[in-house]
């Protein structure tokens, strides 16, 4: 168990598609345990494998507070099983140090998931919830989507990567988003929070 150096925006990790765990390992046990080190001492409210180097379909996402006891969570093999809604969500991401946008999220997602120790589990998340954004935003990573993709246009998503001396994005990578988009344009009270995933 260890603390990891976070993969920067840029390097070709992030942009591969990671591949299914095929069996709980002790191997895959200390990758979960060393994204939890990780996510932990870089005060993230989740972390992707890629993210430390790992293409392999493993996330953690702790969205408990300061005050609170810790409550991990780790999704091993995610699939998301339902998604509806659609929030306006203000995100970092740890592998972009500093750089925060308005991104498109569903308002709800249900996924199914294996845990560490390989058994079954299904976890819904509702509202708008930070934890419902976090799940797609780590998800996202096991696809080599970043959060700037969600951008609602190229020149939106250069300014906010070029404002902290990040490369720009290719436009290739933008997401077509229109029908989170109109929901959004339709009901337009939506939540502001500021975390790093
Ligand atoms: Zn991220």
């Amino acid at each position: 168990m260890a603390i990891k150096k976070i993969v920067s925006y840029g390097d070709e990790t992030l942009r591969k598609k990671s591949k299914e765990v095929s069996k709980i390992s002790k191997k895959i046990q200390t990758l979960v345990h060393d994204l939890l080190d990780t996510m932990y001492a870089k005060n993230g409210v989740g972390l992707a494998a890629p993210q430390i180097g790992e293409n392999l379909r493993v996330f953690v996402i702790d969205v408990s507070s300061n005050n609170e006891p810790l409550c991990p969570l780790v999704f091993i093999n995610p699939k998301i099983i339902k998604k509806s809604g659609a929030v306006n969500s203000y995100e970092g991401c740890l592998s972009f140090p500093e750089a925060y946008t308005n991104v498109r999220r569903y308002k709800n997602v249900m996924v199914k998931a294996l845990d560490i120790h390989g058994k079954p589990f299904v976890r819904e998340a509702t509202d708008g919830s930070l934890l419902a954004r976090a799940i797609q935003h780590e998800f996202d990573h096991l696809d080599g989507i970043l959060f700037i993709d969600h951008c609602r246009n190229i020149e939106e998503a250069n300014k906010v990567l070029g404002e902290k001396g990040l490369a720009p994005v290719d436009e290739a990578y933008l997401l077509e988003e229109e029908v989170l988009e109109k929901e959004i344009l339709e009901n337009p009270v939506q939540p502001v929070e500021d975390e790093e995933e």
